[in-house]
């Protein structure tokens, strides 16, 4: 039975139809990645995903429930942005402990499960100190640490490493498909560079204006591209 499932999804806003069908499974602790050029709708398919966003028609599944009008906090689903937003008054522990404190988990598991994840991430030595003290990577880091002291269904990446200079990139990147096999989690992972893609997927999603015009592993899209958007968008690295 896959872990994550959507049926025909759509969104529209006001007359537009950005999303115009999007059908997909994902498996338990697969990576999944939505890529395609800006504006074709990857950001809103995640917000949908993660429920921050309503869905105007179609299905959505999350580990066998249909969770489609449900609210985001029942869905178990854990979203890293781009922009981080983290709490600026608060330190790295506070960052990494609000969500845990909202939901009421006791303190001493707080403790327990923001130490882990702030040794999987090597950011223990920072939990006293603010955001702003903090190197752009370190930030990211903080983020991510939110995100898995949760202990969430999937994680949602929303490019999250676009901030960053490119040899910070090509590192994070490595640290995240570490994370996904240390973890063994679920990840839908949105970016519109194809070397992310190409490096941390499973599957890869090539979507174009609201419509998916291809699912494949790397490899079967790179040597199988159905077509020549497809062709171009995966061979041509920027
Ligand atoms: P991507 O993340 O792939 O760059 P988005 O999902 O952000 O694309 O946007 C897809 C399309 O939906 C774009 O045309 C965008 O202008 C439009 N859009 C996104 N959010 C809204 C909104 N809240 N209201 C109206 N249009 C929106
Ligand atoms: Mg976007």
């Amino acid at each position: 039975m896959s872990f994550l499932k959507l049926e025909n999804i759509k969104k529209k806003f006001g007359d537009a139809t950005v999303i115009k069908g999007v059908s997909l499974s994902a498996e338990k602790g697969e990576f999944v990645v939505f890529v395609g050029p800006s504006g074709c709708g990857k950001s809103t398919l995640l917000r949908m995903i993660a429920g921050l966003e309503d869905v105007s028609e179609g299905r959505l599944d999350i580990d066998g429930r249909d969770v489609t009008y449900e609210e985001p906090a029942k869905r178990e689903v854990s979203m890293v942005f781009q922009s981080y937003a983290l709490y600026p008054h608060m330190t790295v522990f506070e960052n990494m402990a609000f969500g845990l404190r909202m939901a009421k988990i006791p303190e001493a598991e707080i403790k327990q499960r923001v130490g882990e994840a702030a040794r999987i991430l090597q950011i223990d030595v920072l939990l006293d100190r603010k955001p702003r003290a903090l190197s752009g990577g370190q930030r990211q880091r903080v983020a991510i640490g939110r995100s898995i002291v949760r202990h969430p269904k999937i994680f949602l990446f929303d490019e999250p490493l676009s901030n960053l200079d490119a040899e910070l990139r090509a590192q994070m990147r490595v640290e995240i498909a570490r994370l996904h096999r240390n973890l063994g989690a679920t990840m839908v992972y949105v970016t519109h560079d194809q070397i992310e893609a190409m490096t941390l997927a499973d599957r890869i999603v090539v979507l174009r204006a609201g419509l998916v015009e291809q699912i494949g592993s790397p490899t079967e899209l790179y040597d199988r591209p159905a077509n020549i958007f497809v062709a171009g968008f995966i061979g041509s690295p920027k």
